[in-house]
């Protein structure tokens, strides 16, 4: 049987905080459960956000914890060839289309449409692209992009579920309300993604995906925020003919107040418990590893 790969995967636009460490401490001890490797990956494509230092301050705080990765690392910056590649692939099955309305027109046609706050969300509560750029002629798409304007590139997600349906994927952990086991993908819930920019070959999304297969990923730990992104995940994986990983989708930590645990809240930053002598094994019974 091959050996399973597992991966941690954080983004270095600010510092490690208990909540990583919970997830890369599963990763780890997964790895040696199952005698698997785990790989490291920088997400690091939100060039406005992500910083040298906040990457250097990730691999001395997983070095602190005790986690031992391969090298080399993969830096999404790297790779925007591969996400550009995807990205054309979809773009040739023709489930990509160009939307150029800026954040404050969306925001405007959602309020027109929410009147009676009917329109739909999705899993994150965002409220779905509410354009109809997908139906713009195309003399008046090529006068848009000749003239320069800005524009989101959008999957198709409904003639993308045409194309690929009853996805669904092997749930080791557990999603928000419980599901396991098999659970049914349902990307239409987010209706038509953004899966690059015209500044920008790629997404979230769309370098994960590409990044997971690429790696040979075939255990994905992460946190249970990213459940219900695993539809979009599956439904791009089933269009680009990737490999599909299992997922083990993990508990959240919570601050005292039972809030998501951010990146600027120094009371639980790995390097301020560090400072005040909290050692990697208290990290460990901090986060219920014990
Ligand atoms: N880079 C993402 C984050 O830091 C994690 C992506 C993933 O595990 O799929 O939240």
């Amino acid at each position: 049987m091959a050996t399973p790969v597992f991966r941690f995967a954080p983004s270095p636009n600010g510092l490690l905080h208990l909540g990583h460490a919970y997830s890369a401490l599963l990763n780890f001890d997964r790895v040696h459960e199952a005698g698997g490797r785990l790989l490291l990956r920088i997400e690091d494509i939100d060039a406005t956000r992500c910083r040298p230092e906040y990457e250097a301050a990730i691999y001395e705080d997983l070095a602190w914890l005790g986690i031992v990765w391969e090298t080399p690392v993969r830096r999404q910056s790297e790779h925007l060839a591969d996400y550009r590649a995807a990205l054309e692939r979809l773009t040739a099955l023709g489930l990509v289309y160009p939307a150029f309305e800026s954040r404050a027109e969306i925001a405007k046609l959602v309020a027109a449409r929410d009147a009676d706050g009917s329109w739909p969300r999705d899993p994150d509560g965002a409220p779905l692209y509410p354009g109809d750029a997908k139906s713009l002629h195309g003399e008046e798409r090529a006068r848009l992009i000749d003239s320069g304007a800005p524009y989101a590139l959008r999957l198709d997600t409904t003639a993308a579920c045409r194309r690929v349906s009853g996805l669904t994927w092997n749930e080791l952990g557990a999603g928000p309300d419980g599901e396991h086991g098999m659970v049914a993908a349902r990307p239409e819930a987010w209706g038509d993604v953004i899966l690059a920019r015209k500044e920008t070959p790629t997404s979230y999304h769309l370098s994960v995906v590409v990044d997971d297969a690429h790696q040979g990923v075939s255990e994905i730990v992460r946190g249970r925020d990213l459940f219900h992104a695993t539809s979009v995940h599956r439904l791009l994986q089933a269009l680009l003919d990737l490999p599909q990983p299992v997922y083990r989708h993990h508990a959240l930590i919570r601050d005292a107040a039972g809030r998501k645990l951010s990146k600027s809240d120094r009371a639980t930053g790995l390097r301020e418990l560090r400072a005040a002598g909290t050692s990697p094994a208290a990290i460990r019974q901090l986060v219920g590893l014990g």
